[in-house]
């Protein structure tokens, strides 16, 4: 399996692969190729329960093409809780800011086309 294919299962799971650093122990998400702190190229798997508050998001009224069913909802970045990582994602049935408060804790909820699902704890 890819990287990607790995963090798609996990995230349906509501988990998130993480590469931390075999020098220094910096978390990264699976998609950095050396460590951001070290330069380091050495990295081992760590899975993460996909847990955090929503860091900032966007309302997506006018949605893509193909997309249109699912407005409106929200495009949220997330920090990790005990993390400096940020995910984003899509948080369904936002569609105004008192319908999500910035600090709300959330979680990976799953995967579709749209991409990671995040939804309120
Ligand atoms: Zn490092």
């Amino acid at each position: 399996m890819t990287i990607e294919e790995q963090l798609i299962e996990y995230a349906k799971e509501g988990k998130l692969l993480t590469h931390k650093c075999t020098e220094c122990g910096y978390l990264h998400l699976s998609t950095a190729y050396y460590c951001l702190k070290c330069g380091s190229k050495g990295f081992e798997d760590t899975i993460l329960d996909g847990v955090g508050s929503v860091a900032t998001y966007t309302i997506i009224t006018v949605a893509p093409a193909g997309f249109e069913k699912y407005t409106p909802y929200a495009f949220v970045v997330m920090k990790v809780d005990n993390t400096d990582l940020r995910i984003s994602g899509f948080m369904p049935n936002i569609a105004t800011p008192d319908d999500l408060p910035v600090g709300i804790k959330a979680k990976i909820a799953g995967f579709d086309e749209r991409g990671i699902l995040i939804e309120k704890q």
